[in-house]
């Protein structure tokens, strides 16, 4: 095994979060675990890392019912054809999966290092679209709330109100480098306090193991520093150098390839 499980244990539900080598940019699949079957949210970056999530599930004996997507980066969504059960994202995320997803997949691994063998996967269409709003599921209360505008355009946050746990996607990671390639530093300051003024006290981030309420301050303190980086650096390498100098124990540095290609594009800026 490559990746790392943590086990969070609520009233109805046990989420086991399996967090990703750093190859896999420590993203986070987490597998729901309701009384008789098992809800998988996010999907990993590669076939491997997602058939051991698979394996890891398959453990506890309870059929996948379904697997959310956070949003249409490929370390959360590539990793879902080898997940047998329907998709669910957001109608927005849903599109641009659905149209754009090989690209997507296809730049999130030519930008990674050591993902020059990486196996050959095609992007799988999101089967149904999620809107906002509560839904109980064998038994237990699952509310969706989309969160605009922090790491990518929207993103799928799920909350369990009888649980006091949240599923928080890329609006907050722990102990890993923020993905900053949008640069939308206020927008970003913003979801997280919209987050944070949920009333949820574990926290379930989109990289990095599962936490508390510190992680909202962590987070900003990480922005505040990128933010400053990002104005001062004189180049990707530099931004690197002054990103992993200001926070050497955290990982997720494998994302800076893909992320200076929208923070310095050439020649033209994409669609993130
Ligand atoms: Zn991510």
């Amino acid at each position: 095994m490559h990746g790392t499980v943590s086990v969070t244990r609520g009233k109805k539900l046990t989420i086991h979060t399996y967090t990703a080598p750093e190859l896999g940019w420590r993203a986070n699949t987490h597998i729901i675990e309701l009384p008789n079957e098992l809800v998988l949210f996010d999907a990993q970056l590669t076939p491997a890392l997602a058939r051991e999530v698979v394996t890891i599930a398959n453990a506890l004996g309870k059929p996948i019912t379904r697997l959310y997507i956070s949003h249409a980066h490929p370390d959360h969504f590539a990793g879902a054809t080898e997940i047998d059960a329907p998709t669910y994202a957001l109608a927005s995320v849903q599109k641009l999966i659905n149209r754009s997803g090989d690209l997507r997949i296809e730049r999130g691994y030519q930008y990674t290092p050591g993902h020059g063998d990486a196996e050959t996967i095609t992007s799988r269409p999101i089967d149904h679209a999620v809107e906002a709003g509560e839904e109980v599921i064998d038994g237990v209360r699952f509310s969706f709330e989309p969160v605009k505008d922090a790491e990518t355009t929207e993103q799928l946050a799920i909350g369990f109100p009888d649980e006091d746990i949240v599923i928080a996607p890329d609006v907050l990671y722990n102990g890993v480098h923020l993905f900053i390639g949008e640069h939308a530093f206020d927008a970003w300051e913003a979801a997280i306090a919209r987050l944070e003024a949920r009333p949820y006290n574990i926290i379930l981030p989109g990289h990095g193991l599962p936490g508390g309420r510190s992680i909202y301050d962590a987070q900003r303190a990480y922005l505040a520093v990128a933010r400053e980086a990002f104005a001062e650096a004189n180049g990707p390498e530099d931004l690197n150098n002054r990103l992993e100098a200001a926070f050497p124990e955290f990982g997720g540095s494998a994302m800076q390839g893909l992320q200076n290609f929208y923070l310095y594009p050439e020649p033209a800026s994409t669609e993130n």
